[in-house]
This record gives structure tokens, C-alpha cells and sequence, in this order.
């Protein structure tokens, strides 16, 4: 138990207001869902994955199509989840994907299905995707320069991912997001991928690189800063103060002054994960692939929901063991703090 320091787990639970909502004993309530599918990736961004890929997770351990359609469903039933994000590892690699989105569906018609890929092959599935009921896409892609991002991802694919975004917007997602994580190497070339990102009508935003590499390299000297971003864009572009689509949205906006996408000013975002803690606002809830509930990134403290689930529980029993994980969702990650400590798993074991 490492979220909550003083307090125990009983004595949080007996402290849970009865709400059938996911609370926290800071207040927050967490209703966007991240479910991470799988562990394998088709990349390996030095930011996020060893060389040789994560310790593989045996099938048996892995949840099912049913049971991420079950889990997902009673948290947007029971618990007031009101959007779910597929994440990974890369949820491509899952071949169910199509069944797991029109089994959310099917159970939720009215709640916004996300996913966020790296885009490698998109172009192939974004169709069936669509049909099934996926709503919209986050496209991680840190550089348009084909060397530089063979030697980020440690992998030559840059032709697919952008294929792969061209087709999410064909497909009618909209908004089209591309996230980028701004490193020492690729900085220079910010200005270049928005210069793309307009072309192309997608909203690039910028996440400061958090401690979350498998490789344990991150350092708070090196990392580059979402000022230092900014900086670099400016050097191209003007950019206008634009705020936050809504209070709880980590990314700020910039206007970028002259350029219009379907006719409204386009803009760019810069999450500053590190150096602008928003944690107050955190209103995240995550499933692991092995269906552990993760109440934050920086937290190792997970709750089996799927052994509950496994063990024959109804939908209520595991809603009850999921708020409880909840309620124990420390205050915030302490980066840069003498106490923190890095997660024992990386971004893409966790999901992000
Ligand atoms: N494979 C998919 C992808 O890359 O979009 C989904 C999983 S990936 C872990 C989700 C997001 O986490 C990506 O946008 C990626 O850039 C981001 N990410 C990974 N490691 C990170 C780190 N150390 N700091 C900040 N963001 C990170
Ligand atoms: Fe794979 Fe996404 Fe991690 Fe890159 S960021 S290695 S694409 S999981």
C-alpha cells in the first residue's frame, strides 16, 4: 500500500461517503477511463519501452474480449465513467479490437470511445474501427523527420503513421489529435511538425516526457520543458493564448495566429505534466491488461478487479472493490521532490 501514507485502507474505506461515483479522499471524482489492452507494441519509443519490448503477460492473465466489454460497461453503469480511452502497450496489436469497441458499444450506446495508437497500420483498420463505434483517435508521433523517428521508436515506420493519420481523418474522426513527446533530439524539429499537423488538419499537442521509461533515463535536467517548446515554435509561428477546452483538461491552448482549420482558428496544446502540476484536477481511473485498477501513473499500488471478476462476483461487488481502489488515489505524482519515487512499471506496461 503506497498511495495514502498515514491512513489504511479500511480506515479509508469506512471514510467513503456513500456515492456510488468513484471518490477520492481529496475530493476528486474520476470519471474517464483508461483501459490499457495489451503490453506489446509494433514501436519502441526510448521515452516509454526497452529495446527487447516489455516481459510478456501469459494470455491466461491478459482480459478478454468479454471481460474489458464487461469491466468497461459497469464502470460507465455503476460508477459514473462517462468516456473510455483503449491505450496500451499499442491497442492495434490486439486483434479483437474491432469486437472489444462494438462490445463497449453495444452495452453503452452513448458513451465517447476513445483510442490512442501509434498509427502503425491504422490505415487498415480505422474503417472497421469506425463501424464498430470508435469515436476518436490520439495519434502519438514526435517527428516528421523519417531518420529521427526510426531512431526515437527504434523502429522505420514513419510512412505507415502518417498514412495512418491521413486515415483517421478520411474516416471522419473529429477531432484528429496528435500527441507529441518533445525530446533533446527532436526539439529542432517542433516547428516543422506543426507546420504538418496544420497541412493536415489534426491538433498537435505537446506532453512533457514524464519518469515513465522502462530504460530509466529521464532526468528532470534534460527533459525538455513545455516552455522550451513553446520557444521553438515561436521561433516560426505566433501564438496566441487560447486557454483550456475545460477546467479539468491538462493541455493549454495557443491560437496559431493566421492558420484556420474547417474554418476555425487552429491551435496547438502543450501539456506540462512536469512543470505545471495539474493533479488537483485529475479525474482519471485506469485498467491495466491484466485488469488491475490503477488510481494513478505514479502510484504501484493496483487492485485485482478482473480476480474478482474471475472469482464469479456480480457487477456490484466489483464496482464496490473499484471504488475502494479509488478512494486511495494519493494527492499527486511529486516529480521533482525529494519523496518521489519512479513507478516500478513504465508508461507502456501501465497504459498511457
Ligand atoms: N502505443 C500507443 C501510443 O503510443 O499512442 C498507446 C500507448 S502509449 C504508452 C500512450 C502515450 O503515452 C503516447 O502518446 C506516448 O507518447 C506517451 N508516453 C509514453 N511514455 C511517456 C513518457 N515517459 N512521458 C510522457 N508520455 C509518454
Ligand atoms: Fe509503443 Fe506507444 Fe510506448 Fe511508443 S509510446 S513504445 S508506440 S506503447
Amino acid at each position: 500500500m503506497t498511495a495514502s501514507g498515514a491512513r489504511s485502507r479500511t480506515d479509508r474505506r469506512q471514510a467513503r461517503p456513500l456515492t456510488p461515483l468513484l471518490i477520492d479522499s481529496f475530493g476528486r471524482v474520476a470519471r474517464d477511463l483508461r483501459v490499457s489492452l495489451t503490453e506489446k507494441c509494433s514501436l519502441r519509443c526510448t521515452y516509454c519501452m526497452p529495446e527487447e519490448g516489455l516481459p510478456p503477460i501469459p494470455d491466461a492473465a491478459r482480459m478478454t474480449t468479454d471481460e474489458v466489454v464487461r469491466l468497461v460497461g459497469l464502470a460507465h453503469r455503476e460508477l459514473g465513467v462517462h468516456e473510455v480511452r483503449f491505450t496500451g502497450g499499442e491497442p492495434l496489436m490486439r486483434q479483437d479490437l474491432e469486437r472489444i469497441i462494438a462490445g463497449t458499444r453495444a452495452q453503452c450506446p452513448d458513451l465517447p470511445i476513445a483510442m490512442t495508437s501509434n498509427g502503425v497500420g491504422l490505415e487498415h483498420r480505422i474503417g472497421g474501427l469506425v463501424e464498430a463505434g470508435l469515436d476518436r483517435v490520439n495519434i502519438s508521433l514526435d517527428t516528421v523527420n523519417r531518420a529521427e523517428f526510426a531512431e526515437l521508436t527504434r523502429r522505420d515506420r514513419l510512412p505507415s503513421v502518417l498514412r495512418g493519420v491521413r486515415a483517421a481523418v478520411a474516416a471522419g474522426l473529429d477531432p484528429v489529435k496528435v500527441n507529441a513527446v518533445p525530446m533533446r533530439a527532436t526539439l529542432h524539429g517542433a516547428p516543422d511538425l506543426l507546420a504538418w499537423a496544420l497541412a493536415e488538419g489534426v491538433q498537435l499537442r505537446f506532453i512533457e516526457e514524464m519518469p515513465l521509461d522502462a530504460d530509466n533515463t529521464w532526468s528532470r535536467v534534460e527533459m525538455v520543458t513545455a516552455q522550451e517548446v513553446l520557444d521553438s515554435l515561436s521561433t516560426r509561428y505566433e501564438l496566441i493564448p487560447a486557454g483550456r477546452d475545460d477546467p479539468s483538461a491538462p493541455a493549454e491552448l495557443w491560437e496559431v495566429a493566421g492558420h484556420f482549420v474547417d474554418g476555425r482558428p487552429a491551435t496547438v496544446g502543450v501539456i506540462a505534466t512536469v512543470t505545471r502540476n495539474f493533479c488537483a484536477a485529475c479525474d482519471r481511473t485506469r485498467l491495466t491488461a491484466e485488469g488491475t485498477v490503477r488510481s494513478c501513473l505514479f502510484s504501484d499500488d493496483e487492485t485485482d478487479v478482473l480476480g474478482v471478476l474471475r472469482s464469479g462476483a456480480p457487477d456490484s461487488e466489483i464496482a464496490d472493490v473499484w471504488r475502494g481502489a479509488m478512494w486511495g488515489k494519493q494527492a499527486g505524482h511529486g516529480i521533482g521532490g525529494t519523496a518521489f519515487h519512479r513507478p516500478k512499471r513504465s508508461m507502456g506496461a501501465i497504459g498511457g
